[in-house]
C-alpha cells in the first residue's frame, strides 16, 4: 500500500470561546491534506482544562465545522477522556528514566528564582529530585516532570518554517502530570496524537515553541515523529494582533451576517496559501492543488473587504432558486406579482449584495407589505415639496400606456426637465417613496418590474401618509 493512505491529520481545538475564523483555517488545511493524499482528518476536542471547557463551545466547534463543510472523517475524541492513558505514560516514563516525581513545591521554585534574579541570571528551575536515585517517596503531593537532556539542540524540520534548532539548556524538566494528578497538554498532545496514529500536525505557529519538547517525548518513548507544520497566524488589517475589532469572531457570527460557507473557505484557503493568482477554487480543485510547502511563512492579515468580494461573487453565481431560498424559504408563497418582481430583480439585487443580509434587505421592499418602514433619513425625504412633486408625477406616469423601461424613464427625464429639477431632486423622493431607502437597484428597473399598478399604489401611499401627518 501507497504511504499516502497512511496519513491522518486533526484538527484539535480546545473548547473555551468561540470557533474563530483562525480555527477554521487550521481545519482547512488538515482537511485539505488529509484528502489530497486519501488520507484521514480527525478532530480532538482538548477538553482538559474542565473548568474552561464548555458544552456550548463544543457545540460551537462541531456546528462550525459541519455549516464550513469540514466535518471530521469520524466522531469527535474527547481528550479528557483519555486521562488514564496519559497517566499510564507518564508512569511508563518514570520506569524507563526519562521522568521523575518532584516534590519540590513553590517555595522552592520561587527561591531560585530569587536567587537567579540576584545573580542576573536566567531562571531555569533545577529540581532536587531530579538525579535522586533511588529516594524515598514523600507522602505529600509531587508532580511528574520529564528529564530534558541537559545538552545538545532539538532540529525540528518544519514543512513551513524550515529548520529551526532550538538548544536544550533553554528548557527546564517539563512538568508532565500536575500535583492534583492532571495530565498538562504537552503530555496529552503527544500521547493522543500517537494513538490516534497522526502522522501530520498542522496548526498555528503559537505552538511552534512546544514543538520540541513534544519531539524530546516522543523519542523517550520510542514513537514515530510526525511531520510539523505550523502556519503563521492572522493579523488584523492594522498588522497588529487578531481581536475581534479585526474580525476575530465566532464562525457563528460570520453566518448571521450573511456570508456564504465557501466564500469562507475560499477567503481563508488563500490567507496564508496561494496558486499563482486564481482566487475561486471548488473544493475539488483546493484538494487537487494543495500542498504544505506552499502555505506562506509570513503571518498574514485578515481583509474583510476581500472577504465580501469573494461572498458577493458567490452570491452573484447563485441561481435564482438558491437565492430566494437564502432570502427566505416561505417567500415561495408570495401573491405570485409579488414574487413575479422579485424574481425580475433578482440579477440586479444579487448584483449589490455582498452578503444574504444585502439580499435580503435589498429585497425586502418587494417583499413586505406596504406601508414601508421609513428610516429617518428617508423620511426626511419626503417633505411636502417633494410629495407635491411626487403627486404630479405620478399623474405623468398613469398616463403611460406601454410600461416599459425605456418609456417610464423617457417621461421621467421629461417631467424633470419641464419642472425645473434636477434628475436627483426626482429620483431620490421617488425612490423613498417606492422602496422605502435613500440607496436602491436602478429606479427604473424597479419600477419596471414592480409593475405600473403597484409603483402608482406606493407613490399614492407616500402621498397619503404624508398628508396625513
Ligand atoms: N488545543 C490547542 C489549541 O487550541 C491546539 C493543540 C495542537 O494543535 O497541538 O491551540
Amino acid at each position: 500500500m501507497n504511504s499516502k493512505h497512511n496519513i491522518v491529520t486533526r484538527f484539535a481545538p480546545s473548547p473555551t470561546g468561540f470557533l474563530h475564523i483562525g480555527g477554521i483555517r487550521t481545519a482547512l488545511y488538515n482537511f485539505l491534506f488529509a484528502k489530497k493524499n486519501h488520507g484521514k482528518y480527525l478532530l480532538r476536542i482538548e477538553d482538559t482544562d474542565r473548568k474552561r471547557s464548555t458544552d456550548d463551545a463544543v457545540k460551537a466547534i462541531v456546528d462550525g465545522l459541519k455549516w464550513v463543510g469540514l466535518s471530521p472523517d469520524e466522531e469527535p475524541i474527547f481528550q479528557h477522556k483519555n486521562q488514564k492513558r496519559h497517566t499510564e505514560i507518564a508512569n511508563k516514563l518514570i520506569e524507563n528514566g526519562h521522568a521523575y516525581k518532584c516534590w519540590d513545591n513553590e517555595d522552592e521554585i520561587l527561591r531560585q528564582k530569587n536567587e537567579a534574579l540576584k545573580k542576573g541570571k536566567s531562571f531555569k528551575f533545577q529540581s532536587s529530585w531530579r538525579n535522586k536515585d533511588p529516594f524515598e517517596e514523600l507522602n505529600t503531593s509531587f508532580v511528574i516532570r520529564f528529564k530534558t537532556p541537559e545538552e545538545g539542540n532539538v532540529i525540528i524540520d518544519d514543512e513551513i518554517q524550515g529548520n529551526i534548532s532550538f538548544p536544550l539548556d533553554n528548557f527546564d524538566d517539563l512538568i508532565l502530570l500536575r500535583s492534583d494528578g492532571s495530565p498538562t497538554y504537552m503530555l496529552s498532545v503527544v500521547v493522543d496524537d500517537h494513538d490516534m496514529g497522526i502522522t501530520h500536525v498542522i496548526r498555528g505557529d503559537d505552538h511552534l515553541m512546544n514543538t520540541p519538547k513534544q519531539k524530546l517525548l516522543y523519542e523517550a518513548l520510542n514513537w514515530n515523529i510526525p511531520s510539523f507544520s505550523h502556519i503563521p497566524l492572522i493579523y488584523g488589517e492594522d498588522g497588529s494582533k487578531m481581536s475581534k475589532r479585526h474580525g476575530a469572531l465566532g464562525i457563528d457570527y460570520y453566518q448571521e451576517s450573511g456570508f456564504l460557507a465557501q466564500a469562507i473557505i475560499n477567503y481563508l484557503l488563500r490567507l496564508g496559501w496561494s496558486h499563482g493568482d486564481q482566487e475561486i477554487f471548488t473544493k475539488d480543485e483546493m484538494i487537487d492543488l494543495f500542498s504544505l510547502k506552499k502555505i506562506r511563512k509570513s503571518p498574514s492579515r485578515f481583509d474583510l473587504k476581500k472577504l465580501e468580494d469573494i461572498n458577493s461573487h458567490y452570491i452573484r453565481e447563485m441561481n435564482e432558486e438558491d437565492i430566494i431560498n437564502k432570502i427566505g424559504k416561505d417567500l415561495i408563497n408570495l401573491p405570485k406579482d409579488k414574487l413575479n418582481s422579485l424574481k425580475m430583480l433578482l440579477p440586479e439585487i444579487a448584483k449589490r449584495s455582498k452578503t444574504i443580509n444585502d439580499l435580503k434587505e435589498n429585497s425586502d421592499f418587494i417583499v413586505n407589505d406596504l406601508p414601508l418602514n421609513l428610516s429617518g433619513e428617508a423620511q426626511a425625504v419626503l417633505t411636502k415639496k417633494s410629495i407635491a412633486m411626487l403627486e404630479k408625477l405620478k399623474n405623468q406616469l398613469e398616463t403611460l400606456v406601454r410600461w416599459d423601461i425605456n418609456e417610464i424613464k423617457k417621461i421621467i427625464e421629461n417631467f424633470s426637465n419641464d419642472e425645473n429639477l434636477k434628475l436627483r431632486e426626482v429620483l431620490l423622493p421617488l425612490r423613498v417613496a417606492i422602496t422605502g431607502r435613500l440607496s436602491s437597484l436602478g429606479i427604473y428597473d424597479v419600477l419596471y418590474y414592480l409593475n405600473k399598478e403597484h409603483t402608482l399604489k406606493r407613490i399614492d401611499e407616500a402621498v397619503g401618509n404624508v398628508r396625513k401627518e
